[in-house]
């Protein structure tokens, strides 16, 4: 088997503020030019302390449509409202899976409790396109669990695998998708040793969010970089040199045009008017402030 090379080890670019409570790095689109379609964008939520304040941060009522918002959390709360009635919160090493679809409104604060006592807040948010057939479905909510996901233990009590989406060796992940998709936290101790094996057409990268590891037994990446994959060859292999997490995406291109604007991601130009017209006429429902 050959293996997958690395192309870069790239670092957190310059963060910015999304609403008062998110402090994030964008690796892409607006950060680095690559190619990891279909997931369009990730935000990176280095590790921050954030102090104790009674009127949670975060962001407040925004449309989305057109594909799906994923967030993951590492330390800290997320609260979640939208306006298909879907609600819920994560802590760390719980995932949140929405999906926009045919249009949602939502907000996106931190939980109560975490926001009167503070402290360290870390996680990551992705947008992962939709095939043009289902942009239009129903939105739909997927809140899972770290205690639900399912594990593969890796070998030498090396670690585990928690497998968020798609598969890893004989496990199969907790979210549903809608094109094949391979999420998964990667969490290793000193010493332990994964491999990963992905078809060369898949997008491949994978965030360091703790730690440090050895990369195909040469190239060595810390905490808060990512690493972009080439497509070339199909076996990755990690070593860790130290206790460490890593979130590990791959995942099949979606084939077809993008047309962006704001926070909707369709194909043409006319889908993205529609989408204006339609928000503006108050078809994505309605949520309180
Ligand atoms: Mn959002």
């Amino acid at each position: 088997m050959e293996k997958r090379e690395v192309a870069e080890v790239l670092k957190a670019p310059a963060p910015h503020m999304v609403g008062d409570g998110f402090r994030v790095h964008n690796f892409f689109p607006s950060g680095y030019e690559i190619d990891m379609n279909p997931f369009f964008l990730m935000d990176y939520g280095s590790k921050i302390e954030f102090s104790a304040r009674k009127n949670p941060r975060g962001v407040g009522v925004h449309p989305h449509r057109g594909f799906e918002t994923v967030t993951i959390a590492y330390h800290g709360a997320v609260a979640h409202h939208d306006s298909a009635g879907n609600s819920g919160v994560i802590y760390p090493g719980d995932v949140q899976w929405m999906t926009a679809a045919s249009g949602v409104l939502h907000k996106e604060y931190h939980e109560a409790e975490y926001s009167l006592k503070g402290g360290p807040f870390q996680m990551v948010q992705l947008w992962v396109n939709l095939p043009a057939k289902d942009k239009m479905s129903k939105p739909k909510y997927q809140g899972i669990k770290q205690t639900d996901m399912p594990v593969f233990n890796l070998p030498d009590d090396g670690g585990k695998i928690e497998v968020i989406a798609g598969n890893y060796k004989t496990i199969s992940g907790a979210a549903n998708t809608f094109t094949p998709i391979d999420v998964y936290n990667a969490r290793l101790r000193k010493d332990g040793k994964a491999e990963f094996i992905f078809p060369k057409e898949n997008n491949t990268g994978f965030m360091i969010i703790e730690g440090s590891v050895i990369v195909n037994g040469q190239e060595n990446a810390k905490a808060d970089s990512f690493i972009y994959f080439k497509n070339e060859g199909d076996l990755i292999t990690i070593e860790a040199e130290e206790d460490s997490v890593i979130l590990v995406l791959s995942a099949l291109p979606i084939d077809e045009p993008i047309h962006q604007y704001g926070p909707f991601l369709m194909n043409t130009e006319a889908e993205i008017h529609q989408a204006i017209a339609d928000y503006n006429q108050g078809k994505f429902g309605y949520l309180e402030e």
